[in-house]
């Protein structure tokens, strides 16, 4: 079966995510903790995966008030933890649900803008295994939950720079350009032997720590924040569709910023976007 998704377009209905657990990494913070709020919104299960535990509590209150369902708290250093701790959240979750409907990739690491030459190479290993080890090491003890669940899947974030180099981008540009290609092996292992979906988004230029650190002199306006959905224009969406082969379960890059699946040539910018908010925009019912 084709289909196609049009990410800026798809409004999900309330109660969507209903009876679905969804993990998410870096849900302190940024797009994590939005897209958490938003899954929680929309009746999912979260499971709030992040370093700082104060944070992670806090989405917990959030989503609480807000009278969503009680969300697990899985404290996870990705720069740090050893394979006993990616095996003990994964077997928590296993012993406490058996399964895992969703999996977000979210946190990462800007690293520095620098030139290559100059670049420190301690913190390029710290950027590639946050943004890239580290997600391939949860994926992986994650992956006996995911196909335990009846239509799984797994989302890692990109970034414009992760289709287009550009210069002073360095480990963080590299580190994105490889979770893509992590994306398309899974998504290629995966498909027609599993029912789990593999697919990449770039979330567009977004106000946030990340943002601002990417763009000290840019105005804060000049991007939406994390929560706001903008309206949809279907103008936008001009030859931007490309097919989502295999009924959606292959490898796509979602690039709402650029108004569609997967065809972007991105012009080294990450435009705003604004997009986060909605669980099911990250494909993840
Ligand atoms: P952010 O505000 O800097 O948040 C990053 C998140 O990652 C935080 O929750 C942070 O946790 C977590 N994190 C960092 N290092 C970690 C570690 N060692 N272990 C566990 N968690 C860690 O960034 P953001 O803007 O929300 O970015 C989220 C994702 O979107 C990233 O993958 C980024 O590359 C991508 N993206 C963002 C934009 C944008 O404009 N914002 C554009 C394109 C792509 P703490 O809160 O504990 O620090």
């Amino acid at each position: 079966m084709t289909s196609t998704i049009e990410p800026r377009l798809y409004r999900a209905a309330p109660g969507e995510l209903a009876g679905r657990l969804i993990a998410i990494t870096g849900a302190g913070s940024g797009i994590g903790r939005a897209v958490a709020l938003a899954c929680a919104t929309h009746g999912a299960e979260v499971v709030l995966l992040g370093r700082t535990v104060a944070k992670l509590e806090r989405v917990y209150d959030e989503i609480v008030a807000a009278g969503g369902a009680e969300p697990v708290i899985a404290p996870l250093d990705l720069e740090k933890a050893t394979a006993k701790e990616f095996d003990a959240i994964a077997a928590g979750i296993g012993t406490r649900y058996g399964r895992l409907d969703g999996l977000l990739h979210n946190a990462g690491l800007l690293g520095d803008l620098s030139p290559i030459e100059h670049y420190d190479v301690p913190l390029w290993t710290r950027v590639m295994h946050v943004n890239v080890t580290a997600a391939f090491a949860l994926t992986q003890v994650m992956l006996p939950l995911l196909r335990a669940a009846p239509d799984a899947s797994v989302l890692f974030t990109s970034s414009g720079v992760g289709r287009r180099g550009r210069a002073y981008w360095g480990a963080y540009a590299v580190s994105k350009f490889a979770i893509e290609g992590l994306a398309q092996v899974l998504a290629d292992e995966l498909s027609g032997t599993t029912s789990v979906r593999v697919n990449a988004i770039n979330p567009g230029g977004t106000r946030t720590a990340m943002r601002r650190a990417a763009y000290p002199a840019e105005m804060p306006e000049a991007v939406p924040p994390p929560e706001l959905r903008r309206p949809a224009r279907p103008g936008d969406l001009a030859g931007r569709l490309a097919p989502v082969r295999d009924g959606g379960r292959r490898h796509q890059l979602l690039d709402p910023s650029q108004g569609g699946v997967g065809d972007w040539s991105g012009q080294g910018e990450d435009p705003p976007g604004g997009l986060h908010q909605a669980a099911s925009q990250y494909n993840l019912r």
